[in-house]
């Protein structure tokens, strides 16, 4: 049997296999190939890869970390996980079956775009969720705010100090009195007319139409998504869940165990705000975490 299994082969996931490797554990790390910022070109904001791409960044990871002679990394996804006596087996798509005495879930969320033609075509490029990761890239040309979640009103007094921003309610979100006082201070023009179209070739935003038929000149837009779970893993073993901003998130302790002994979570999966240096380190607290309840259990056993 494994030391462990992490499934998730992304920012988090190969966090805590690096942890783990270090620890000279035996294990394997399964990756499905779908890290949620896939969609980028360039990841910023993560210490000492600014502007890289996310893949290349995966790839040199996966390379440090398959150095370690106790680590493999498979390609494929894991179907289904349950506990066995002392450990867990897990399914791979392939027909694999293996076990190992612990698992770390680093399976990331699926973001749910607002419901506009256009939006995922330009997910990544000028349709947004963060104006850390992205915003810079658009500074000081007009950008807007799509309103899809109370959030809508925070997000849009965050991003003026990137370029001119206009909120659009969208006919879903009316702010209160102290969030329009908010808005006002911060010279967020509140925009109600709905956005029916976004104008230029993708990627590329260049304006968006407005129902009531005006044009408005728009390099970027913000959206808010709810996301879901990408795997139902955390949900077949038993794991509990917590409400996050934007939809559910894994439960865990301060060294990322969930619920369930002997399953760790980490990554967009596990905390409620996320960015790629984040996951990177609740994938560490998850790896060590893994690693110091195996020694914990020998000692005990002993
Ligand atoms: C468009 C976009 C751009 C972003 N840009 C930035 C940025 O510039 N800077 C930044 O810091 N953050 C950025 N982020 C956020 C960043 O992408 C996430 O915070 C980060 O990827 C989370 O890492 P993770 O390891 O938790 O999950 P993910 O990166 O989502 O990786 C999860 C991995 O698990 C695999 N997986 C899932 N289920 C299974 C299964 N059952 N079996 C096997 N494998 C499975 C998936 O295929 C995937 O490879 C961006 C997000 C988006 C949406």
């Amino acid at each position: 049997m494994l030391d462990a299994i992490v499934v998730g082969g992304s920012f988090a996931g190969l966090s805590a296999a690096m942890q783990l490797a270090r620890a000279r554990r035996r294990i394997l790390l399964i990756d499905a190939g779908l890290p949620r910022n896939r969609f980028a070109d360039a990841s910023h904001g993560f210490l000492g890869q600014d502007g890289k791409a996310p893949a290349q960044i995966l790839r040199e990871a996966a390379c440090q970390v398959l150095a370690y002679p106790t680590v493999e990394i498979a390609k494929g996804e894991v179907l289904d996980a349950k506990a066995i006596p002392d450990g867990f087996t897990v399914a791979m798509a392939q027909g694999r079956e293996v076990q190992a005495r612990r698992l770390v879930l680093a399976t990331g969320v699926v973001d749910i775009l607002p419901d506009l033609p256009g939006l995922m075509e330009r997910w990544g490029a000028s349709v947004l969720h963060c104006p850390y990761c992205h915003g810079y890239e658009h500074r000081d040309r007009p950008l807007g705010v799509l309103a899809s979640h109370p959030m809508s009103a925070h997000q849009a007094a965050m991003i003026p100090d990137w370029g001119p921003t206009t909120l659009f309610t969208q006919g879903r979100f009316e702010p209160d009195d102290e969030q329009r006082a908010l808005l006002d201070a911060r010279g967020v023009t509140i925009e109600c007319s709905e956005v029916s179209a976004l104008l230029g070739r993708a990627p590329q935003l260049e304006a968006v139409q407005l129902a009531d038929g005006r044009t408005l000149p728009l390099s970027a837009l913000f959206v808010a998504p709810i996301q879901r779970m990408a795997s139902p893993l955390a949900e077949t073993l038993g794991c509990g869940f917590d409400d996050g901003p934007m939809g559910p998130i894994i439960r865990t302790d301060a060294w990322k165990a969930t619920t369930v002994p002997g399953v760790f979570a980490a990554g967009d999966a596990a905390r409620p705000m996320q960015n790629a240096t984040l996951a990177s380190a609740d994938g560490v607290l998850a790896g060590v975490g893994a690693h110091q309840s195996l020694i914990r259990d020998a000692l005990l056993a002993a």
